[in-house]
């Protein structure tokens, strides 16, 4: 299919990892869905040969949710950009991390809204003009790291576009993570954010004390840094989360890439529901007959009716 991006969207490098990312775990393709709300990332499901789902502008993750729930077994990656999932999003961005299901959420965060020309998303930051705005940015910018572990998510991650190597890496762990995986990716727009491009992050002028340019991203695991909940014992998971909160904040000159936060030992959603219906892995929702082979409804609709009747 035709891609549009402008030329240099980091969009690209994204997509260039998702694919490496699939293809490296072998995944089936028939048995994975890539859905997408509105923007420029989301067209993201037209260039991948998997199932794939273009949907409503902030509405990525109920469908996504919907999809795995009634076939867990089905590999589900939700994408979108900061737009989408943190401003008309923002309500299913939180109760999804409440309920923990099993799956990755990739998020192309530009600061930009740039399928509309480049006004200000709401991962932007305060005071902020890029050369499509008239004047800065009257609003603060959320802090999508800090919402996420604010919200529950099990994995938390920020990977940049144009390291697709480790980018890969980083979404290949958020698929095999247990529970939902939020991945945030750096993803310049060159076309109307002009402040944090490609030549921003590898450190244009941003410069040490012996005049050497300095990258604005760093790996965490070359740092020592250690995200990851081992044990599951209260103070660790505290620790662990301290700490991630603490790398939340920085950002800009000094912007740290990996793993920040993650924790297999809450239960996930689908883990839930088999508490309540045992059947639910072996029999769930999309593996269920509706309809006799003659097209008649299965389920007794007056039997329903009677019982929802309000007398
Ligand atoms: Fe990429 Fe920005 Fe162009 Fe959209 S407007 S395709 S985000 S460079």
């Amino acid at each position: 299919m035709h891609n549009d991006w402008c030329p240099g969207c980091g969009d690209f490098g994204i997509l260039n990892a998702v694919q490496m990312a699939l293809a490296e775990m072998n995944v089936d393709p028939s048995s994975t869905v890539v859905v997408s709300g509105v923007g420029c990332s989301s067209k993201a499901p037209h260039f991948i040969k998997t199932y794939g789902v273009h949907t409503l502008h902030g509405r990525t993750l109920p469908f996504a949710t919907g999809i795995k729930l009634a076939n867990p077994n089905l590999e589900v990656v939700a994408e979108g950009g900061d737009g989408d999932g943190m401003g008309i999003g923002a309500g299913h961005f939180v109760n999804s991390g409440r309920r923990n299901v099993d799956m990755l959420y990739i998020v192309h965060d530009n600061e930009v809204y740039g399928l509309t020309k480049g006004q200000a998303a709401p991962t932007m930051k305060l005071g902020m003009k890029t050369k499509s705005l008239p004047l800065p940015n009257i609003n603060q910018g959320i802090n999508p790291i800090m919402l996420a572990l604010a919200s529950g998510y099990t994995f938390i991650a920020r990977g940049y576009s144009y390291d697709v190597r480790h980018l890969k890496d980083l979404i290949i762990k958020g698929i095999r993570h247990k529970g939902f995986a939020f991945l945030d990716v750096l993803q310049p727009c060159p076309t109307y954010n002009d402040i944090q491009t490609k030549e921003y992050w590898a450190g244009e002028g941003n410069l040490d004390a012996n005049g050497h340019q300095q990258p604005r991203t760093y790996k965490l695991e070359e740092t020592g840094y250690d995200g990851v909940v081992h044990g599951g014992a209260a103070d660790e998971v505290q620790e662990k989360f301290q700490q991630a909160v603490l790398k939340s904040f920085e950002f800009g000159d000094h912007t740290p890439i990996g793993v920040i936060y993650q924790n297999e030992f809450i239960p996930t959603y689908e883990e839930r529901l088999v508490g309540r219906a045992p059947t639910y892995l072996s029999n769930p929702p999309a593996s269920q007959e509706i309809s006799k082979p003659d097209g008649t409804p299965l389920a007794n609709i007056d039997k329903l009716l009677e019982e929802l009747r309000v007398t």
